[in-house]
């Protein structure tokens, strides 16, 4: 049996296709292309070009192959886009998620695994933030993901579609062996930004406010390396298998990071001095987003791998610098 992945072609799914893999899992991909990369999606995984929210195309690919469990990738993920097009988020996101749990109740497959986000939670009241923390979403993204994790809650309930949500905070780094990696067009994340720097691609990095309530006044977020963000996908699949019930976890390294400390790493990285100048606050973004990832070192026993912010940025460099211009495709 194999496992379907929605958004495969993209930068977390695209990692945790080669992670399935590894575990010898049949994998089938599927995508709509329009911001994942065909040559993202390993050979060695069936693929299918097309929408979910395309009943037609999911009742083909369920048909053509035995789907065991969904994890489930395809969604649009920037909040500044959502909060200028939120009608594009509820379609491509929630009616896209409502397209695919009705093709799995279709056809009788119950285990999800699902991409969600820190988003969901929006400012929080403390730091670092757990699972039982409220949920304040502040934009249409956040309040998407939100909404279809609700939609799997009451999936369980009324049809036995077991699920596992992973709350990711701020995903990062590439696949050691450097031939898949991070490639978004507009680039909107602080580690490749900064990284086009030493590319020659920028001419210096801006940071987006000085003056938040923090000890050197830039932002703190948690980066986890998207290769342990693709492991936690597979032992939240075991955790199905095993047949727990559904839950929600978040996935961060628990330790937060200044933007003047990232820079400051990707200098000693790529022994590029990389200028930095300070930029107003971008709308929206809280001072200090770092998890409590108890939860999913305890229940599903995961154990981050690459837990050094410098090591993070390593492997981010190395596939950056073999792709300057990200994929071909
Ligand atoms: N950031 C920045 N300059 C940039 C891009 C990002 O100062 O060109 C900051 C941003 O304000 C945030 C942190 O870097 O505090 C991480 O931003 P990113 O967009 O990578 O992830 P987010 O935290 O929004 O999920």
């Amino acid at each position: 049996m194999a496992i379907l992945v929605t958004g495969g072609a993209g930068y977390i799914g695209s990692h945790t296709v080669v992670e399935l893999l590894s575990h010898g899992e049949q994998v089938v991909v599927v995508d709509n292309l329009r911001t994942g990369h065909r040559s993202a999606v390993s050979s060695a995984a069936r693929f299918y070009e097309g929408d979910i929210r395309d009943a037609a195309f999911l009742k083909k690919v369920f048909g053509e192959n035995e789907i065991e469990a969904v994890i489930h990738f395809a969604a649009s993920s920037l909040v500044g886009e959502s909060v200028q097009q939120p009608l594009a988020y509820y379609d491509n996101n929630l009616f896209g998620t409502y397209s695919l749990s009705s093709a799995m109740v279709e056809h009788g497959v119950h285990k999800i695994v699902f991409s969600s986000t820190a988003a969901t939670y929006g400012e929080p009241e403390r730091v670092p933030i757990e699972e039982t923390a409220p949920t304040h979403p502040e934009s249409p993204y956040g309040e998407t993901k939100l909404a279809m994790e609700n939609m799997f809650r009451w999936c369980d309930r009324a049809y036995g579609l077991k699920f596992v949500s992973l709350r990711y905070f701020n995903a990062c780094g590439a696949h050691p062996d450097g031939l898949i990696g991070e490639d978004h067009k507009p680039e909107s994340h602080l580690i490749p930004i900064i990284l086009q720097v030493p590319l020659g691609q920028r001419e210096a990095i801006g940071i987006y406010g000085d003056d938040y309530p923090t000890e050197d006044g830039t932002c703190i977020r948690d980066y986890v390396h998207v290769m342990d963000l693709a492991n936690a996908h597979w032992l939240a699949l075991q955790h199905l298998r095993a047949g727990h019930s559904s839950n929600v976890f978040n996935l961060g390294s628990g330790t937060g990071f200044s933007v003047k400390q990232v820079i400051e790493l990707a200098r000693s990285v790529t022994e590029h001095p990389i200028p930095a100048n300070v930029s107003p606050r971008r709308a929206g973004d809280p001072a200090v987003l770092i998890a409590s990832s108890d939860k999913a070192r305890s229940v599903l026993g995961w154990q981050p791998k690459y837990d050094d912010l410098g090591t993070i940025i390593r492997t981010a460099w190395n596939w950056h610098q073999a792709h300057p211009d990200g994929y071909s495709d």
